[in-house]
């Protein structure tokens, strides 16, 4: 008997980067009854990028290389795995794929990382098994994977709101460039709005379940009227000033050790810096790319931070860099 050679699977794949994210404002509701805090924030995508890239497989399955790698999971609740089940069963498809995440977004640092892969691997197995998604349901997508997935598809400069997942684009002008202090032990986002809630009850401010139709001052679109002002003129100088994080003084508190890094990078000369999303990555913004390198040496010269990282901003969202 002759044995047909079996055909091996197609060698095809797709290669898509997706950016990490800075928060330029993010003022944060009491605690609502789903038990979520209600957000405005304003986003920023910056070009610090993770890769993913998608060949066609047997099973499910996810590998990871680059920096904090040794910390992502590769089971079913790595984000970029559990997008590919989403998509799967929205499309009926019934096939299997491999993904290669190479990490350049530190991992729970703050910067939706993992929220860079799920759009990421949303793009790329929409791409490899041609299932012709809208940008709108991919979006849609987005939004039930996680707070930050879609707006690590849309990148740019957006206000976020509800989970930060309702987005609209801000008008932005220019190139801005950051210098980040990266930590090698992440802050879970879970642990940081606890803490926030500690704070406020000890401090003694109200407390309650909003009523649904109750505006709270804090969630007023008009308190980023400066911040967006910047954005529109470029200004720089403007921005660093107007940078706000109700989460600050809750990464702060679990994580004293940054207010040291803080205080680098005001030595520095940074035109603002803040702690970024739930931390604990501290995010710098310089007057230049050059002023970023110089921010970002005084981080390693003063031993504050495991690595260092200098971006520009805004950038693009996940694209498709090569399909073969
Ligand atoms: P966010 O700012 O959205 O809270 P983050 O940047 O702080 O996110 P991530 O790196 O996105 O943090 O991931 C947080 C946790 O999620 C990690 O500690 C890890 O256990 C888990 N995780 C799941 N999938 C991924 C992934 N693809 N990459 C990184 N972490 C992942």
């Amino acid at each position: 008997m002759t044995l047909l050679p079996v055909d091996p699977l197609p060698e095809r794949e797709v290669r898509v980067r997706a950016p990490g994210k800075v928060n330029l404002s993010l003022r944060v509701g009491p605690v609502a009854e789903d038990g979520y805090h209600p957000i405005v924030t304003v986003f920023q995508a910056v070009s610090v990028f993770e890769e993913v890239v998608a060949t066609p497989s047997s099973g499910r399955t996810v590998s990871v290389d680059g920096p904090q790698s040794e910390l992502v999971p590769t089971d079913g609740s790595n984000l970029a795995l559990r997008a590919v089940e989403l998509i799967a069963e929205r499309t009926g498809v019934d096939e299997g794929v491999h993904l290669h995440i190479s990490k350049g977004v530190p991992v729970a640092g703050g910067m939706a990382g993992g929220s860079a892969d799920g759009a990421a691997a949303l793009l790329a197995c929409d791409a490899l098994w041609h299932t012709g998604l809208s940008r709108d349901e991919l979006v849609a997508l987005a939004a039930e994977l996680g707070s930050d997935v879609p707006f690590a598809l849309a990148g740019h400069t957006a206000v976020g709101s509800g989970r930060g997942h309702l987005l609209t684009p801000a008008l932005c002008r220019g190139e801005f460039h950051w210098a980040f202090a990266v930590q090698d032990g992440g802050l879970a986002a879970g642990a940081v709005y606890a803490e926030r809630d500690r704070l406020v009850e000890a401090r003694g401010a109200a407390h309650r379940l909003p009523a649904a139709d109750e505006d709270t001052d804090v969630l007023d679109p008009d308190e980023d009227v400066a911040l967006m002002q910047a954005l529109r003129a470029g200004d720089p100088h403007a921005l660093g000033a107007a940078l706000r994080n109700d989460l600050e003084d809750a990464a702060l508190s679990l994580a004293p050790g940054l207010a040291e890094v803080l205080a680098v990078a005001q030595d520095a000369g940074s035109l603002g810096a803040v702690v970024s999303g739930s931390g604990p990555t501290v995010a710098a913004l310089a007057r230049s790319r050059q002023h970023a390198l110089v921010i970002a040496a005084a981080f390693t010269a003063a031993g504050v931070a495991e690595r260092v990282l200098t971006a520009s901003a805004p950038v693009a969202g996940a694209r498709i860099v090569s399909a073969e």
